[in-house]
């Protein structure tokens, strides 16, 4: 018997350089030949006419079923990667977290368990370092040769999560080594545990003070101090979850320079506004994340860099929880569980605020969605691209369509909607994960889940001598 195959006929295949109609045969979950491929044989067709074909979304910043702050995250690998899957991502990267005191690998095993057999989508990991002494730096050599190449630092949350600037250093040291990849969270830690403790002192309890002591300049300043440290130890640098129109201009000025910084943000710093932290009944609670949500006038500066190349890519920071699940923070902001919901929506906001409303264009859509996460974080061309030999990882989308965003038909596991009520343009037709078609008509249709673990490469951003833009 010989190895299914599927065409995907007479659509407009776009990629992050190119745009033409033609026909895709896919066989054994690769992508075989592109082109006139009319009459072809094939198990499978799938009518793609007037519809858009561009390459399986890749959420470079993911969180499921992760221990947070006393509670879990409320979607694991099962709820969240179907999320995914309808949302047009084929592939996330989540985060493994290093137990305190213990070699990193040991975490990653964890995660290996709780998403093997489980898992919609194709994963790949980056490890959080919480702990790092001299005595562990050489776990990180480790990593890279097991496929998972970039390790997440904070500068924020001292004695929790924060390392100091000293071990960032040396991490980044022993990274531009290895082949890994340094992703830092920027915030300022110190001086934003000031704030919080003055804050706490005068009464001031409530979630929308967890916005308040956590003012952009803080995220700003380490921004800065994130770029002269990676400048510095000659390494390349990516900075997840960028809210701030400072921090944009921050990324900028060091491209500019030639410096190899890289930054992410999220849809919820494009579109939400930190009112949503006033909500009444404690309902602002369901907006509290780190950076926090900011004023609407941050939200040009961040498209207007996505736009430009000077952040290049989308992730969700996906970390939902149930309303029940903050209500332990009713007396004191800083015990709410961090994190928003994200990852079934992102591809559908940035096509709908990104293409549809004139922002950018569709090639660099792809780009922001799924090419340069690929690029970064070492799955291109396996992922992130539309040639033969890459995996069949394929968003059938109709651009006359619409899609409304409502609690009522999300499969993500939570109980609101950040987007409740948008209607976005376009609408998800099918989606092929190495070419089996597992959503269709925007629903779910696989019968079992059949994502696996996706190895990173070492980072195209420290081989390549070009700056992905
Ligand atoms: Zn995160």
């Amino acid at each position: 018997m010989g190895r299914v195959t599927t065409l995907v006929e007479g659509g407009r295949i776009v990629t992050a350089t190119d745009d033409y109609v033609a026909d895709i045969l896919i066989e054994g979950g690769r992508i075989r030949a592109i082109g006139d491929l009319a009459g072809t044989e094939a198990d499978e067709i799938i009518d793609a006419s007037g519809h858009v074909v561009f390459p399986g979304g890749i959420d470079p910043h993911t969180h499921l079923d992760t221990p947070v702050a006393g509670t879990v995250i409320s979607d694991d690998f099962d709820t969240g990667t179907r999320a995914a899957a309808v949302g047009g991502t084929t592939t996330i990267i989540d985060f493994a977290i290093q137990e305190k005191g213990a070699d990193p690998r040991s975490s990653l095993m964890r995660w290996h368990e709780m998403a093997e057999g489980k898992a919609a989508v194709d994963y790949a990991f980056h490890q959080i370092i919480t702990h790092l002494p001299d005595s562990l730096l050489p776990s990180l050599d480790g990593l890279v040769t097991e496929g998972v190449t970039s390790f997440k630092l904070f500068m924020a949350y001292p004695n929790v999560w924060m390392l100091d600037d000293g071990a960032i250093f040396k991490a980044m040291r022993r990274t531009a080594e290895n082949g890994g990849f340094i992703m830092l969270h920027c915030e300022n830690g110190y001086a934003i545990d000031a704030l919080v403790k003055e804050s706490l002192a005068r009464g001031d309890s409530d979630p929308i003070f967890h916005a308040r002591t956590r003012p952009s300049l803080a995220e700003d300043e380490a921004t800065r101090r994130g770029i002269a440290l990676a400048e510095m130890a000659g390494v390349p640098l990516y900075i997840v979850h960028m809210s701030s129109a400072g921090s944009a201009r921050a990324m900028a000025e060091a491209r500019e320079r030639g410096v190899r910084a890289y930054a992410e943000t999220c849809p919820h710093y494009l579109l939400l506004t930190d009112d949503r932290l006033a909500e009444p009944g404690f309902r602002g609670a369901q907006y509290v994340c780190s950076p926090p949500l900011r004023p609407a006038d941050h939200h040009e500066p961040l498209w207007n860099g996505l736009a430009a190349g000077d952040l290049q890519a989308v992730g969700t920071d996906h970390a939902p929880f149930f309303f029940e699940q903050r209500l332990v923070g009713k007396d004191d902001f800083t015990k709410i569980p961090n994190g928003l919901p994200g990852i079934e929506w992102r591809v559908g906001l940035l096509y709908h605020y990104g293409v549809a409303q004139g922002r950018f264009s569709l090639n660099r859509f792809v780009e922001i969605t799924s090419t340069n996460a690929a690029k970064l974080f070492g799955l291109h061309p396996r992922k992130g691209e539309i040639a033969p030999g890459s995996d069949a990882d394929l968003v059938v989308f109709d651009p006359a369509g619409s899609t409304e965003l409502s609690l009522a038909t999300q499969v993500t596991n939570c109980d609101y909607n950040p987007y409740e009520g948008m209607v976005l343009q376009g609408a998800i037709s099918a989606v092929l994960l190495r070419g089996r078609a597992i959503v269709r008509d925007g629903r779910y249709v696989a019968s079992r889940p059949v994502g696996s673990f996706v190895r990173s490469a070492e980072s195209a951003a420290l081989s390549s001598s070009t700056l992905v833009s």
